[in-house]
């Protein structure tokens, strides 16, 4: 049996042109950061860990001034993966891998915490996360103070099979940063979940082919985009948006699960 839960790992509120690059500038709305517990016989994986927590209480001093500004931490204590982990009675120490979709810093905000996981990130992301040239270019990327701990990081090139069994699957969603990667989960028969991250923010992203704000490269990001709504339209997989306030309210969270099967 696999499980999928919902964790929160915080919310934000940013600017909807962010998202939505032919809106007018000036609305503001909030967003949540979602994290995901799935539970398979082979371990326990967390996908993305948030926001770190101490940027409730200082957030100048974990986000610096420039992205505090651009992103107002909107979280309440609690909304962190590890206080969400612990409403299903699971501490740190019980997570086998942890999956960072990418390294932007309210997707690996707690990564310190879990320092007896194992970590797969695409190698072209933490390339990248280290490069000054993409630094410069990217003047938000990455979040050292976030993932560069000594963690257990194992470096995956493209797709990869977490259980060898086909269930739960690393998919290089590439272009909203140079190694951005989805989730897809299969549990039971015919039910496909994929946790798509910010290769989509959001449905209206999807329906409206639009592409946001913040990438790296819109061609790679364009044939992510399409490779996703194929898997939803063709392939009827229920696609969980990176930052959807809308989905967020529909969406069943910890402590119980959203699929189960
Ligand atoms: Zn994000």
């Amino acid at each position: 049996m696999i499980e999928i839960y919902v964790l929160c790992g915080g919310y934000v509120d940013l600017d909807q042109t962010i998202f939505f690059p032919d809106r007018a500038p000036g609305t503001r709305w909030t967003v949540p950061i979602p994290g995901f517990l799935v539970v398979h016989p082979g371990g326990r994986l967390l996908f993305d860990t948030g926001i770190h927590c101490g940027a409730i209480a200082d957030p100048i001093g974990r986000l610096g001034e420039r992205r505090a500004k651009l992103f107002g931490l909107r979280s309440r204590p609690g909304d962190d993966v590890v206080s969400q982990l612990a409403l299903l009675g699971l501490r740190p120490d019980q997570v086998t891998y942890v999956v960072n979709s990418h390294l932007h810093f309210d997707h690996c905000g707690g990564n310190a915490f879990f320092p007896g996981s194992t970590f797969l990130v695409q190698r072209k992301e933490m390339e990248a996360a280290r490069d000054p040239g993409v630094l410069a270019q990217q003047r938000y990327f990455p979040s050292f103070q976030d993932f560069d701990h000594p963690l257990a990081y194992r470096l995956v090139d493209g797709e990869h099979d977490v259980f060898g069994d086909g269930t739960v699957l690393l998919l290089p969603t590439y272009g909203h940063t140079p190694g951005h990667q989805s989730l897809r989960v299969r549990a039971g028969k015919g039910t496909e979940w994929v946790l798509a991250a910010d290769a989509c923010y959001t449905q209206e992203n999807m329906d409206r082919d639009l592409l946001p704000g913040v990438l790296w490269d819109a061609g790679e990001m364009a044939h992510s985009l399409a490779r996703l709504r194929e898997l939803r339209d063709r392939r009827g997989a229920t696609i969980v948006y990176g930052h959807d306030p809308g989905q967020w309210q529909e969406l069943r969270r910890a402590p119980g699960p959203v699929v189960r099967g």
